[in-house]
């Protein structure tokens, strides 16, 4: 899979959250840790994650709070989160509480059920990180065979622009900023000039029209770029 689906797990206690992240990176997700709510906002900012996997019970500041916040921002709100709560009446409050995380696990937990239900929300919110065939007008993308068609006609292109366009078929008619296609395509590691996608996109553009038909990708002025 080209794009590798990125967790972040916010767990204080260290065997809960080794054993989840082995059994992610197992997987094939890349995987950050933090082990406080402080530390897991820092490491938010630093690189958006595309998927929070959240312990209600943290030292300091609590899962709850983290989530509210995270929910708040429009930088951050579109990213599932699944909040792990005791079993009992802390489960009860968790979900009485509004709180907007997008599911609730109860713990003791079995990894496999969790597993499942972060594919669930990948599957709704970035369907390409998980194998999910995407299609749009007369384009279709597979990222489990790395192939595009635009029509009966395969589109050749390059794992950057095939990144591109798979980010840009996730969600077709929504503006992505240049900075959220250097998060999502590129990722934060690695240094490139905003300019570097506009050289991308225009390669795209290239290849997708290169037996004719509409060009699909808008290009909004001091904004970035969406499909259609
Ligand atoms: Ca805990």
């Amino acid at each position: 899979m080209v794009n590798r689906p990125h967790v972040l797990i916010v767990e204080d206690e260290a065997s809960q959250r080794e054993i989840l992240a082995y059994n992610l990176e197992a997987e094939g997700f890349a995987v950050t840790r933090a082990e406080t709510g402080d530390e897991a906002l820092t490491l938010f900012s630093e690189t958006p994650p595309d998927i929070v996997v959240l312990d209600w019970m943290l030292p300091g500041v609590s899962g709850i709070e983290i989530c509210r916040q995270l929910k708040r921002r429009d930088a951050s709100c579109e990213v599932p989160i699944i909040m792990l709560s005791a079993r009992t009446e802390e489960g009860d409050r968790v979900r009485g509480l509004e709180t907007g995380a997008d599911d609730y696990v109860t713990k003791p937990y079995s990894v496999a059920e969790l597993m499942a239900r972060v594919r669930a929300q990948l599957r709704r919110t970035r369907p390409s990180v998980v194998g999910q065939a995407l299609s749009y007008a007369d384009l279709t993308l597979d990222p489990e065979t790395y192939r595009v068609h635009r029509g009966d006609r395969e589109v050749k292109l390059g794992p950057t622009e095939f990144r591109l366009l798979s980010t840009l078929m996730e969600k077709p008619g929504r503006v992505l900023t240049r900075e959220q296609l250097l998060d999502r395509v590129w990722g934060r590691d690695i240094f490139v000039d905003s300019r570097t996608v506009d050289v991308h996109v225009g390669r795209l553009r290239k290849a997708l029209g290169r037996h004719g038909g509409d060009d699909l990708i808008r290009t909004v002025r001091g904004a970035g770029y969406s499909l259609g």
